[in-house]
Parts: C-alpha cells; sequence; structure tokens
C-alpha cells in the first residue's frame, strides 16, 4: 500500500464531515489563523519586538524548539480531531499540554516564518541578520495578498492551516509514524483518570471478568468504567494507566500529557477517518 500523506489524510477525513460541521470547524480555523497573523504582524511591525523574539528563539536549543512547534501541531490537532471524537468519548482539554506563553508562541509564529522561508526562498535569509525584519516584511505582506487573493470565507485558512501544521510536523520529526507502527507508552493523564467514572457492577446479568487480574467482579461492586465501556477493578487500572494511556481490552487511548504522546494519539483519530476514505476512493 502506498505511503499516505498527512495532508491527503486531513484533507480526507475533513471531506466527511458535514457541511454545518465543517463550517463550524472552519470558522475556529479562521479565528487563530487570523490571531497568529495578526500577531506576526505586530512583530514584524516592531522593530524591538522583533529582536526580543528572535533573541528568544536563538536562546532555545533545538529539542526546545521542537517542543514548541509541537504544542503548536498538538493544538491543531486537537482542533482537527475534535469533530471525530464522539461527545461522550470526548475527555474535557488538557491545557497542560497545550499551554503556550506569548512569548513562546510569538517565537512559534516566527520560526515558522522562518521555516517558510527557508523552504521557498533560501536565498532571502542569506541577508545579514539586521535586514530580516524588511526582508521577512516584504515576504509576509506578498505571501498575504496571495493568500486573500485566493480566500473565499473561511474555507480559504484551510489549506494554508494544513500547510502550516505539516511544517510543523516536519520540524518535530513526526514523519514517518502515520500508522502509529511505533507507539512509545505513555501515562494516562492524571486529570483523564481522575475524571474516570465509578459504576456499579451487574444488573445485565452474567459475570464481568477483569482482564487485567482475570477475576471476576463482584456484582453490586464498584468498578472503573473506561470511555470505550470496558471495566476493571479500580486496583487493577490505576498502575496500568500510570503506566499506559491504553485500554487493556481494546487499546482506546486515554489523553496523556505527553505532548508527543497525544500528538500521537489524535493523529491516530484523523488517521482511521482519513485513511479509510483514502483507501475506498481507491477501490473503485
Ligand atoms: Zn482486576
Ligand atoms: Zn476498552
Amino acid at each position: 500500500m502506498e505511503e499516505l500523506e498527512p495532508p491527503s489524510v486531513i484533507m480526507a477525513a475533513l471531506a466527511t464531515l458535514s457541511p454545518p460541521r465543517l463550517t463550524d470547524l472552519s470558522h475556529s480555523i479562521f479565528s487563530e489563523v487570523h490571531q497568529h497573523r495578526r500577531r506576526l504582524t505586530f512583530i514584524l511591525s516592531s522593530p524591538t519586538l522583533f529582536s526580543l523574539t528572535l533573541r528568544h528563539l536563538n536562546s532555545l536549543s533545538l529539542s526546545h524548539k521542537s517542543l514548541l512547534l509541537a504544542r503548536f501541531l498538538l493544538s491543531a490537532l486537537r482542533r482537527l480531531s475534535r469533530p471525530f471524537q464522539s461527545p461522550s468519548k470526548l475527555l474535557p482539554y488538557h491545557p497542560s499540554t497545550a499551554a503556550i506563553s506569548p512569548q513562546d508562541l510569538d517565537a512559534a509564529v516566527l520560526l515558522l516564518l522562518l521555516c517558510e522561508v527557508r523552504q521557498h526562498n533560501p536565498a532571502a535569509l542569506r541577508t545579514p541578520i539586521t535586514k530580516w525584519r524588511a526582508t521577512l516584511c516584504r515576504i509576509y505582506s506578498e505571501s498575504l495578498l496571495t493568500i486573500s487573493g485566493l480566500a473565499t470565507g473561511g474555507g480559504g485558512a484551510l489549506i494554508p492551516y494544513i500547510d502550516t501544521v505539516v511544517r510543523c510536523w516536519k520540524f518535530v520529526g513526526f514523519v514517518g509514524s502515520c500508522g502509529g507502527k511505533v507507539r512509545r507508552e505513555v501515562a494516562a493523564s492524571p486529570m483523564a483518570v481522575v475524571e474516570l467514572p465509578s459504576v456499579a457492577v451487574g444488573g445485565g446479568g452474567g459475570t464481568v471478568e477483569c482482564v487485567i487480574c482475570k477475576e471476576e467482579m463482584g456484582e453490586g461492586r464498584d468498578a472503573c468504567k473506561l470511555p470505550c465501556d470496558h471495566l476493571f477493578h479500580w486496583l487493577c487500572i490505576l498502575p496500568w494507566l500510570r503506566k499506559r494511556n491504553t485500554c487493556p481490552c481494546c487499546r482506546f487511548q486515554l489523553p496523556t500529557d505527553d505532548v508527543f504522546g497525544e500528538i500521537q494519539r489524535l493523529w491516530e483519530i484523523l488517521f482511521k477517518v482519513g485513511s479509510t476514505m483514502c483507501t475506498s476512493d481507491g477501490d473503485e
């Protein structure tokens, strides 16, 4: 099977949405894109803010930069995967994984612009660093004109948004794990674990076995119910979720506080919908 590229998977997944849901998503994307553009315009138009942001960016190690863009990618994947998660299984947002300070957000939008320029117009950055602001200003306003020329309503923000997602993706080095072949084990987010409901076992007749300890759960006793509806003894599931964020029965994934683990989880949700669409197209 040919390798599915992230943009095609995302577009295929979005194509399954009903028009109202797609409109909602486009609006939320548009407002985020608008906010980032406004921030970037602000940075580029102020020599002081530009040099502060550039200095902050230069002070970051490569792994810190990569974490910055990973957070950026994570917030985009949260937005893009949200319509595909059934409301009952959708756990509340855990801002700790996506929280970006204003200073880091500035650094991230500038870093993304630099990556974009380096990709399309590498010669532009071979000028002395003191000329960068003027150069970036010019390139940025030209690109804005192109984008607004193409833009028709909220939908015009979608393609540049997906381009940005892919740019973050490449920077973070997350390529090649599209099918989720290699997955690191990450702990479930303690916030998500705290929110798991306790339910009384039984009522429907028949016995329920806890697959972790292989023992039956006493009728009427409290058990932990995961969002996939599988039941476990609390004493069995808690240590399990401290090491992994997956259900022992069906591998349903709970949110995690690990940024890369969370990217993987949300990407798999999108990939499941998108890749089915891509493959069924090819079957005709
Ligand atoms: Zn058990
Ligand atoms: Zn399960």
